[in-house]
């Protein structure tokens, strides 16, 4: 979706290569102290002094990660960089650069890129990272996006997935669902749109599940958060395919069992009411639906009095012994053996 109404429609040839590469990339800023060189050479230079780099990359394909009939290529660009950072933020470093390579067709007009572009520059300039490079290229029909992240951490700040402990408590930031069900009422929108193009929707009352689906926020600030309360998470990961599937990956990394609260989930009440309005099970939803982008730690229990009440965490299980497997206990105490199904599984069903 171009949301710029304006007819203009620039083509991309017109411009060649460099020139588009230039046309798109001279708003960047460098602001790092780690970046030495951007864009520019044939290729950039940091240093990270005796900081450890984190890195992690992240392809986005048209038709399978994303819908131009509802993504603004504002918010696809914006977004396509906050699943990057999300990734960092999972490993409690901090995200400072980015590379972000396209292929488009000649499909684009120019006009189409500096939206994508201005999403870009919107999430690099909120979550302090620089563009340092990338690649520009055409593609036969589709768009692609390929971002790279790089992140700085002192080496003992480093949080991977394998280390959970047996009575490790699990906590989550944000709520759960959100996400996914702004999908179902935007999918739902498409096609009422093809069906009727002169209908207006009216979806006020969608409004945050729409934005947790179209601009997901990477937790930058549980970082931060958790360093003043003086815990280090001993497993993390951001919620991308589902909690269930995360917690799935927590368990097998570390070897360890979990109970999960069905009563504990942190749930929105706009995202209960539309679960209802959908006919869905809002737990179902919680636990399956992704692209929440929130994340989900163990600590130690004697971190327990350091988190309790505090409005950006909520616990909502605790590990076990491997052999106890992996369940949700239900509000009505029946013990249900988690799946994976990952974050398109619902639609399945
Ligand atoms: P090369 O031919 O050496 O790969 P390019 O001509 O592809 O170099 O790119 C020129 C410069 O522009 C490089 O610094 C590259 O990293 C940067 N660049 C190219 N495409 C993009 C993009 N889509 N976003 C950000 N930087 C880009
Ligand atoms: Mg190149």
């Amino acid at each position: 979706m171009i949301e710029d109404k304006t007819p203009q429609r620039t083509s991309i040839a017109q411009l060649g290569e460099f020139g588009l590469i230039d046309h798109l990339t001279k708003n960047f800023e460098i602001n790092q102290a780690s970046t030495l060189t951007g864009i520019g050479d044939d290729a950039a230079v940091l240093d990270f002094k005796d900081k450890k780099t984190v890195i992690s990359t992240d392809l986005l394909i048209e038709g399978v990660h994303f819908d131009l009939a509802y993504m603004p290529l504002r918010h696809l660009g914006y977004k396509a960089v906050v699943v990057n950072i999300s990734d960092i933020c999972a490993m409690n470093a901090k995200a400072t650069q980015i590379l972000v390579s396209i292929a488009v067709s000649n499909r684009f007009p120019l006009e189409a890129l500096e939206e994508l572009f201005d999403g870009i520059t919107l999430a690099a300039n909120e979550y302090k990272v620089d563009v340092i490079g990338g690649d520009t290229t055409s593609s036969q029909k589709g768009m692609i996006i390929s971002i790279t992240v790089i992140g700085e951490a002192e080496e003992n700040e480093i949080v991977y997935r394998n280390g959970a402990g047996q009575t490790d408590l699990l906590v989550v930031t944000g709520d759960l669902g959100a996400a996914y069900m702004g999908l179902q009422v935007l999918e739902r929108e498409k096609q009422v749109f093809q069906v009727n193009p002169n209908s207006q929707p009216d979806l006020d009352v969608y409004t945050y599940l729409i934005e947790r689906q179209l601009k997901p926020e990477a937790r930058k600030d549980v970082r931060t958060l958790l360093h003043a309360l003086e815990i280090k998470p001993t497993a993390m990961i951001d919620i991308s395919d589902g909690l269930s599937s995360e917690i799935m990956h927590i368990c097998k990394q570390s070897k360890v069992g979990c109970n999960l609260y069905e009563d504990k989930l942190p749930l929105d009440p706009q995202f209960m009411n539309v679960c209802e309005e959908f006919d869905l099970d809002a737990t179902t939803v919680a636990i399956n639906g992704g692209e929440d982008y929130e994340l989900l730690f163990t600590i130690k229990m004697e971190d327990f009095e350091k988190i309790k009440g505090n409005p950006n965490f909520t616990i909502i299980g605790h590990m076990t012994q491997e052999s106890e497997g992996i369940h949700l206990v239900t509000r009505a105490n029946t013990r249900i053996p988690l799946k994976a199904r990952g974050w398109n599984a619902l639609s399945e069903e």
